[in-house]
């Protein structure tokens, strides 16, 4: 899935640790990877083109995806086209690119256009130099984080291009308006050593240059990437791409305990798009009225016939772009009843990232299309999707990307499932029909209003139905536990006084016995989501469909797709008949308490509201679970509330294994890029539970009532529509009350969304005067954070005989100070009595 994740997924922290990165990627790859990642498989693999005898290109049009990869196949550096340059600069976007000395070499033209180049400085006098400055504070801290340098300003001695945005045009240009003279035996020498290398890295971007081939608005849409090699940072990655939410991106690839990051220094929006001279809804194109076909087969593979209808944004593409998951062979497409060229590349990817990264995959039309002509388009796909988890339970894979997709776009969807009698299958919608025929089951769904995406989930269920507040609640249980469950270790628990980590003491280790089946807790998850349910729909408005449907999955995360819940089996045990490596407090907070109302609380928070990009991601979580988190304090009291605040503070205080602390290593904002080779599993604590407590301190800010009025205005105000960090804090600084200190919420932004840090807070106060008239002055000093961190806090005055009085102080690297006149001398002065500040 790409972009910001409308299903969402949390999952249990020991396991997220060993996993969690790897189903992140597969479930909520935002798509700032995709080209990335792209070029990052090239590196990785060990992939070699087959040779191929060359011929000469043609300057004829290229008619199908296949000339055109041919074409770039037979595409090489060209010694003829090699040249000595001096003081050449180009700009692409917010980077420029100065080739101060030395050799050029481009690739031979595919059918008349140059899509790549190699600059080499290996020479005494030689020298290039690229200087980009990130427009944002935040990425110029994340640069400074990776580089030791808020700014990337680099000499460089080799440096690769691939581009389709007529970068190649304009170095053609400028080595002829500068008289560079012909080099080829230099470019005999580049040649030779480069030139597999180029394939290679090109290789990657086979796709994109095959889709910006075939238009005519190609250096409006092309794409540009460098690969620059330089002494002081080794090899980085550049790329702009106007496809892309955000088009600039730049990082490195780094290796960590045998997993392979992409170490995302910055990604921000392009210059010519923050000037508004270029805009990216006039790019991408509109899918919409999506109808599947689905047959599963007795052995659980899966065939589809996928339709939607297609409205280009744009007069002059032939291939249009769609998304699907690795485990999905496209096998046929038609666009208005006519066939049409698929395109897919195969194998590049096969040792590459591991998991389930989106295949782009194109539709090559015969004519152009036309900017808001619908077209419908049909596509057959097939692959396996399903996993036999043992004892008859299933476990579906690639929930959000089976079919195929362009970004995330609302839509609704019709479905027929055809499966084998003796399962049940559950998805998204209003059932429509369902009826049975031989061996087959057939069931048709609606969901009417807009979704983003379509999940299934099956098993041997057993089920009931509830209506709560008009909705109904279809809740589903496997009839056995899944074979791993069954055959973990199950330990008969310790006798209160034994230290648990103390093996002397154990008592023989016994298994446990299992419930009979999870149907035993069927009722009360039905009951937990049906009382979330109705809580939420009183605050939030309605869910964006008129059913819910619940259904396990082996694991130890949940997901909320619209109108269908995966819940881990896990929520299906009692605590007592967990796993013991489930059974800390953080699991049973998380297992028995939230994760029900966490997941119903995404019908809103992801599927109604959703991310407008993934550093707005954090915002759908923390809303999410703050929802959970309200509900479980409205039913069962305050402390499940300061129990779960504890637990995350605890777990954003601990350390890394690099020693740093887990809060300290970015920004709620920086979402899914927290997951670097600096710190792999920081993110999710950050995220999720640095984010509720932000949402916590928020509502203490504006109190219960304006809080709850501000998630009921969002609900409505972002119905189906993306949700901003900053339009987050203008909707928020619209409850605030007006004598707020901080009415605008600016320093609350800056130092807890986006800046780091925990403070311990410390208060004094001292006394002049004596009673009717006391002079009280106020004290309070913070240490353990930066020098410009900056918060309000509450003090509370305790004065005899009198009510408490509360004043907000805010804090600085210099004690802060107030003073007020009271009756009496104070008997108690508190720092934030209402715990209503992350703090040491
Ligand atoms: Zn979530």
């Amino acid at each position: 899935m790409r972009d910001s994740c409308g299903g969402t997924i949390h999952r249990g922290r020991e396991t997220h640790r060993r996993r969690g990165a790897r189903i992140v990627k597969t479930l909520c790859r935002p798509r700032y990877t995709e080209v990335v990642v792209r070029f990052h498989a090239a590196f990785l693999s060990s992939y070699t083109l087959c040779a191929l005898a060359f011929a000469p290109f043609a300057a004829a049009q290229i008619e199908t995806a296949a000339a055109a990869v041919e074409r770039l196949r037979e595409s090489k550096l060209d010694p003829r086209e090699c040249y000595r340059v001096r003081d050449i600069a180009f700009t692409a976007e917010d980077a420029r690119f100065y080739l101060t000395d030395g050799y050029l070499i481009f690739r031979r033209p595919v059918n008349g256009v140059t899509v790549s180049a190699l600059f080499s400085a290996d020479t005494a006098s030689g020298d290039g130099e690229v200087l980009l400055i990130p427009p944002h504070r935040s990425e110029r801290i994340s640069l400074a984080s990776f580089t030791q340098s808020p700014t990337l300003n680099q000499h460089f001695k080799t440096a690769l291009f691939v581009f389709s945005d007529g970068t190649g045009e304009e170095l053609r240009r400028q080595v002829a308006a500068t008289n560079a003279r012909r080099a080829p035996e230099e470019g005999l020498l580049l040649a030779q050593r480069w030139d597999s290398t180029v394939q290679n890295i090109a290789a990657s971007f086979t796709t994109r240059l095959v889709r910006d081939l075939l238009g005519t608005r190609r250096t409006e849409n092309g794409f540009f990437y460098a690969a620059v090699s330089t002494p002081a940072l080794g090899n980085f990655d550049l790329v702009i791409d106007p496809r892309a939410r955000n088009q600039v991106t730049a990082g490195q690839i780094s290796d960590r305990d045998g997993r392979s990051f992409f170490d995302l220094w910055m990604h921000f929006e392009a210059r010519s798009f923050r000037d508004r001279r270029r805009q990216r809804d006039a790019i991408e194109n509109k899918l919409s009225d999506y109808k599947l076909d689905v047959t599963l087969t007795p052995e659980l593979g899966l065939k589809a016939v996928t339709e939607m209808t297609l409205t280009p944004a744009q007069t002059g593409e032939r291939a249009a772009a769609f998304d699907i998951s690795p485990r999905m062979r496209v096998t046929g497409a038609s666009i208005d009843g006519k066939p049409v060229e698929l395109f897919q590349r195969e194998g590049v990817r096969a040792n590459l990232i591991r998991g389930d990264d989106n295949e782009l995959f194109l539709l090559v039309a015969p004519e152009e299309l036309e900017a808001g002509r619908p077209y419908r388009v049909r596509i057959e796909h097939e692959g396996n999707v399903v996993t036999h988890a043992g004892n008859k339970v299933y476990y579906v894979a690639s929930r959000g990307n089976w079919y195929p997709q362009g970004g995330l776009q609302f839509s609704t969807y019709e479905t027929v499932f055809r499966y084998p009698k003796n399962l049940r299958l559950v998805s998204s919608g209003d059932l429509v029909e369902d009826a049975t025929s031989g061996d087959t089951r057939i069931t048709r769904r609606r969901a009417g209003s807009p979704i983003r995406l379509l999940g299934f989930n099956l098993g041997e269920y057993e089920q009931i139905s509830t209506n709560r507040a008009g909705y109904l609640i279809d809740v589903y249980a496997n009839k056995q536990f899944e074979a791993a469950l069954t055959r973990v270790p199950m330990f008969a628990p310790l006798p209160a006084p034994f230290p648990r980590r103390n093996a002397v003491t154990r008592p023989e280790l016994t298994p446990l016995p299992l419930p009979a089946s999870p149907v035993e807790r069927l009722k009360h998850v039905a009951g937990e989501v049906g009382a979330a349910l109705e809580f939420m729909a009183s605050r939030f408005g309605p869910p964006p469909l008129k059913t819910l449907t619940v259904s396990p999955i082996p694991g130890t995360f949940g997901q909320g797709f619209p109108g269908l819940l995966y819940l881990s089996t896990m929520a299906y045990l009692d605590p007592a008949d967990r796993p013991w490596s489930q059974r800390s407090e953080s699991h049973r907070l998380f297992f028995s308490e939230l994760i029900h109302a966490h997941e119903t609380a995404h019908q809103w928070w992801g599927n109604t509201v959703i991310s407008a990009g993934y550093q707005d991601d954090w915002l759908q979580e923390a809303l999410a679970n703050y929802s959970a988190v309200m509900f479980l304090e409205r039913r069962k009291g305050p402390r499940l509330l300061d129990a779960v605040l504890e637990d995350y503070k605890r777990h954003l205080l601990s350390k890394t294994p690099d020693g740093e602390e887990v809060q300290s290593v970015g920004p709620v904002t920086q979402g899914l890029r927290l997951q670097s080779s600096k710190n792999p599993d920081a993110w999710r604590t950050i995220m999720y539970e640095k984010g509720t407590w932000i949402l916590h301190m928020l509502r203490r800010q504006l109190g219960d009532e304006r809080f709850l009025a501000l998630l009921a205005d969002l609900t409505k105000r972002y119905r189906f529509a993306p949700l901003s960090t900053a339009a987050f804090q203008s909707a928020a600084s619209e409850q605030m009350p007006a004598t707020a200190p901080d009415r605008k919420l600016e320093a609350f932004f800056e130092n807890w969304v986006y800046g780091t840090g925990v403070p311990a807070l410390k208060v004094a106060h001292t006394v002049r005067g004596t009673a009717p008239r006391v002079r009280v002055t106020v004290t309070v000093t913070q240490t353990g954070v930066g020098d410009d961190f900056s918060v309000d806090v509450p003090v509370e005055i305790q004065i005899p005989r009198s009510r408490p009085v509360t004043r907000w102080v805010r804090t600085s690297n210099e004690p802060a100070t107030i003073q007020l006149t009271a009756a009496a001398a104070p008997t108690r002065v508190v720092v934030d009595p209402g715990n209503s500040i992350l703090k040491r």
